[in-house]
C-alpha cells in the first residue's frame, strides 16, 4: 500500500517529457530520461510507485503554468470503453441495461490532455461530451477475479469520452465516432487509489458546460463496478500497467437532450469528479487541411 493519496502528472517542457507529484501547490517533477521511465513504466507495482513518488519528492518544485500538461498515462497500450454503464444513460438511449458490458475502443491518437482543446472535426458537427471515470491498471494480469482486481488499479483519473454521434452510429460497431483525433480528454491527474473508496465508488461525478451542469450523478449508479470490469476485461486479455479503462457514462448527454447540445468552438466542457479534481477543455474546430503540415 501506498502511504497517502498521491496525484502524478505527466507534462512536456520545452525539451523533453516528464512526471511530477503535486506537492502543496505546486508540483515537484523530474524529465523521464533521469527517472528511467515514464509514468505507466511505474505503475508495475505499488513499490515503484512508492519509490517514484519519493524520488519526486526531491525534485525541483515548478507551477503548472511553466509547463505543458499531457494526459497522466501518455501512451495507453490499451484504452478500453464502456458503454450504456449507468441505468439513466441506457435508459435515454433506448436500451435495456446490458447484462454483459459494451466494450469499444478508443486509441491514443485520440487523447487530449487538460487544458487542451477537443477538436469538432470537419466531418460532423455533432460532437457530444461524456463524463467518466478513467481507471488506469497497475500491476497487470490476466484471469483476474473478482475479489483481487482492484489491487490491480493503479488509480483513477477523469475523462471527457467526446463522441462523434452520426460516425458512432453508422454501423453497430461505435469505435469509428470514438477515436476521432483529439476528442478524447484524460487528466489531468493520476490519484492512487489509496484514501479513495474501494473501485472509487459514491462519488459525484458531472459535466458542467459554459458553466451549465449537463450531467450529473454519482459513480455508485454504475452498472458494473470497477471490480467487476476489470475481472471481465481480464477474462479475455491480459492488462498491462497503463492500460486505461474508461468506465461510461450517466445520463445527460446533449445527443439525447431536448433541443439537442452539440459542442461547438468557442465552448468551455469541464468534467468533474469528487476527490479526483476537474478536466476542462476549451472546443476548437478541426484546422482547415491546407493549413495542416504535411511532413
Ligand atoms: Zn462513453
Amino acid at each position: 500500500m501506498l502511504e497517502a493519496l498521491l496525484r502524478f502528472i505527466s507534462y512536456t517542457n520545452e525539451s523533453e517529457e516528464g512526471v511530477a507529484i503535486r506537492s502543496g501547490g505546486g508540483y515537484r517533477g523530474l524529465p523521464v530520461s533521469r527517472l528511467g521511465g515514464d509514468l505507466a513504466h511505474f505503475l508495475r507495482d505499488d513499490s515503484a510507485l512508492a519509490q517514484l513518488a519519493e524520488t519526486l519528492a526531491g525534485a525541483p518544485e515548478f507551477a503548472l503554468s511553466d509547463v505543458t500538461l499531457l494526459p497522466p498515462v501518455v501512451r495507453p497500450g490499451k484504452i478500453l470503453c464502456i458503454g450504456l454503464n449507468y441505468r439513466d444513460h441506457s435508459k435515454e438511449s433506448g436500451f435495456e441495461p446490458p447484462t454483459y458490458p459494451a466494450v469499444f475502443a478508443r486509441f491514443a491518437n485520440s487523447l487530449v490532455a487538460h487544458g487542451d482543446p477537443l477538436v469538432r472535426p470537419d466531418a460532423s458537427d455533432l460532437l457530444d461530451y461524456e463524463c467518466e471515470l478513467a481507471v488506469v491498471i497497475g500491476r497487470g494480469g490476466r484471469h483476474l477475479g473478482e475479489d483481487e482486481a482492484l489491487d490491480h488499479v493503479a488509480g483513477y483519473s477523469l475523462f471527457n469520452d467526446g463522441s462523434v454521434r452520426d460516425f458512432q452510429l453508422k454501423s453497430d460497431q461505435w469505435t469509428m465516432g470514438k477515436t476521432f483525433d483529439h476528442t478524447g480528454a484524460f487528466g489531468p491527474e493520476l490519484v492512487t487509489r489509496d484514501e479513495l473508496p474501494p473501485g472509487a465508488r459514491g462519488l459525484r461525478i458531472r459535466t458542467v458546460l459554459n458553466g451549465e451542469t449537463m450531467q450529473e450523478a454519482n459513480t455508485e449508479d454504475m452498472i458494473f463496478g470497477v471490480a467487476r470490469l476489470v475481472a471481465i476485461l481480464s477474462e479475455a486479455m491480459t492488462l498491462s500497467p497503463g492500460d486505461v479503462i474508461v468506465t461510461g457514462t450517466p445520463g445527460g448527454v446533449g445527443a439525447l437532450r431536448k433541443p439537442q447540445v452539440w459542442l461547438k468552438p468557442g465552448d468551455e466542457c469541464t468534467v468533474e469528479i469528487d476527490q479526483l479534481g476537474s478536466l476542462t477543455n476549451p472546443v476548437v474546430q478541426e484546422a482547415p487541411r491546407h493549413l495542416v503540415p504535411t511532413t
